[in-house]
Formats: C-alpha cells, structure tokens, sequence
C-alpha cells in the first residue's frame, strides 16, 4: 500500500476512535466500521445521515448507531437466505448438467452400436450387454436425479418461503411493527416517481417525539418502548386511508401523504399532534400518570423532479425548527421559503 494511503487509514482510523470518545459510544467494531466511513467519506448516504443528527443535535447514542449499522453494513437475514437460494439452485442446475452428460454418453453408446450391428455382428451380444449396463445405470441415475431434484425443488420453495419473511421483516420495524426506514425509502421514490408522472402533490411529515430522552431517563427503557408503540399505533390510526406510516428511526417517525397538498397535511398534522397532546398517559402496572407525549411535526411537499435527498432535508429542517420554536407544534416549510431560508 503506498504511504499516503496509509496515512489516510491512519487519520481515518484516529478520527474513528476520537469520535467515538466524544459521543461516549463503546468501542465496539460496529462502531468503529460507522465513524470509519464517515470519516473516509465513502458512503454519501450513512455521511448524509449522521450530518443530518449532528446539525440538529440529535442524540447520538448506541441506539441510533445499531440503526446506522443496520441500515449501511448489517448482513441482513434477508441476504443470507437468498445466498442460500442461489447455492441450492446452482447445486440443482449442476445436477441436471450431469445429466445431460450422462444421457449424451448413451447417446454415443447406441449410435455406436449401431455402427457395430450394420458392419460386423461378432461383438453384438458384448454390445447389447454394454448397452444393457448402460441402461440400468443411466435409469438409476435419472431416479436418483430425479430424487435429489425433488429433494432441491423442496428445499428452494422452503427457501422461498424463508425469503418472502425475511424481506417482510427486513422491512418491518419490530418495536412497533410499522415500516421501518427501509421500507419508506422505497416507498418514498415509488411515490415521487409517480407524483412526477402524475402531476399531483405528495407530502411529507417528520414527525419527532418531544423530549424522549426524558421519558426513558425517568422511566426507564421498557416504558419508552411502550410509548414508541403507543405512538406509532395513534399516528397508524390516525392516517388518512392513503397515507403511508414509517419509523424513520429511533423516536422519528414519518408519514407521507399522495395526492395531498402541503396544507391538507399540514392539517393532517396538526390533528396528529393535538390528539398526542391531549391524551394523558399512565402506566397500565400501577396507574402512575406519565402525563402527555408531545410531538414536533416538519411538514414539506415534494418539489416534481427535486432530488428526494433535498426533500427530506426540508421536512426535517421544517422539524428542526419546530423543536427551536419551542417543540409541540407543526412547522411548513415550502421549496420556495426553504430556498431563501
Ligand atoms: P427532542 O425534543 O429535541 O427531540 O429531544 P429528544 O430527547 O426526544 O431527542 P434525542 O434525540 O435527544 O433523544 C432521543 C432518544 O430516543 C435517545 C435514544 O436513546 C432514544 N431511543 C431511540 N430509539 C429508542 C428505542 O427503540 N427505545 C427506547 N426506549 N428509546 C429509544
Ligand atoms: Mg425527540
Ligand atoms: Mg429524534
């Protein structure tokens, strides 16, 4: 490796360890492979990210790390299997090339023997007895073949099956069963590819629990999951018939809306977040009040052929400013507005 590329390590790896001291993170591989590549700077989506949670101050824990390495590095269940797959269908394509080989081995055998009957008949009975094994042995082979095809053919469907549940549950959030961030950012081109093609409005929603830390911090963790679930299921509810609900990550959650203008969602919004803050909440072991969960709410439309990075970004700079604002509230932010701050 020549020198500079080493120094580049070097300063990459060093930079790795410095960050993760000043977020007090463990130093766990994971860990250092996330702040490596944001310091190398080789993954534009995991760099975009982080910056987004450092700009807007927002926890950076082992939490948000576990989401990081999910969403960038993480071997998911759902690759596994489909290795898997393929190897079982190379195994069974493999097969049936042996097949064919034994099959043209018989074929050259008869025609062979052919050639044998039509000139000389001395050898025939050697060559009927030849042809006899050949028989036998092709046949036994082919229910073996046929056996062992069957036998891959049951362990593919079994695969598929294993397949079609990882990929669901490489989607899915399993805290609050919603789509995970995964899901909604395929979601999210689907649709802006489509509000492209169609001309209508498509909005977004970032929707950020108020003082969550607060929550886990007087509560303790099982209790802030149960909110993390309580929430997700109002804002599930809660959605008008075509939106669609995603946990963005960590206490983050976002809704997107087709066919809705910005100020429809905003609306959408707004029922949301007073129907969040006027519920009390207690805890079902012994009835102690919690109190209310308030949330922020950023709210952007898609801007027909703006990049959906730069969307995103709005509806969480809209967020950002509502948690600024004093938290409890929905912010709009228009393409136009956000253009000149
Ligand atoms: P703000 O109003 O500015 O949003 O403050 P906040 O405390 O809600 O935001 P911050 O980003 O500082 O903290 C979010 C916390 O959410 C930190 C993290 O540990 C916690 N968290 C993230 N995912 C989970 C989870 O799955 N379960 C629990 N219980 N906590 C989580
Ligand atoms: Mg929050
Ligand atoms: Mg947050």
């Amino acid at each position: 490796m020549p020198p500079a590329a080493t120094a580049d390590v070097d300063a990459h790896f060093d930079a790795a360890v410095a960050s993760l001291r000043s977020f007090g993170l463990p130093p766990t591989p994971q860990n250092y492979a996330i702040w490596y590549e944001y310091h190398a700077g080789r993954n534009d989506a995991l760099r975009r990210a982080l910056t987004v949670a450092l700009t807007n101050r927002r926890s950076i824990d082992s939490h948000m790390m576990a989401e990081l390495h999910d969403l960038f590095f993480a071997d998911t269940v759902e690759r596994r299997v489909a290795r898997e797959a393929r190897a079982t269908l190379r195994e069974a394509a493999g097969r049936i090339l042996e097949a064919g080989v034994d099959a043209e081995r018989y074929g050259e055998t008869l025609s062979e023997a052919a050639v044998t009957i039509d000139g000389d008949s001395s050898g025939l009975a050697a060559m009927i007895a030849r042809l006899a094994e050949e028989t036998t042995a092709l046949s036994a082979r082919s229910a073996e073949l046929g056996q062992a095809l069957r036998q891959s053919g049951d362990r593919i469907a079994d695969l598929e099956k294993k397949l079609a549940a990882a990929h669901d549950a490489a989607l899915t959030d399993s805290l609050t069963a919603l789509p995970n961030r995964r899901a909604f950012d395929a979601m999210v081109r689907e649709h802006a590819g489509l509000a492209m093609n169609t001309g209508e409005a498509l909005s977004l929603l970032m929707v950020d629990i108020d003082h969550f830390k607060q929550v886990n911090d007087a509560w303790g963790h099982a209790v802030g999951d149960a909110v993390l679930r309580l929430v997700a299921a109002t804002l599930d509810q809660q959605r008008p018939p075509t939106a669609r609900v995603a946990r963005y990550g960590g206490e983050e959650f976002a809704m997107l809306l087709p066919a809705t203008p910005l100020h429809e969602a905003a609306g959408h919004a707004e029922r949301l977040r007073g129907t969040l803050a006027a519920r009390r909440i207690s805890l079902r072991a012994n009835a102690a009040p919690i109190g209310s969960v308030t949330v922020s709410v950023g709210a952007a439309r898609y801007e027909p052929a703006e990049p959906i990075s730069v969307w995103i970004e709005r509806a969480d700079a809209a967020l950002y400013r509502a948690k600024r604002e004093g938290r409890n509230r929905v912010v709009v932010l228009d393409g136009a507005a956000a253009a000149t701050g």
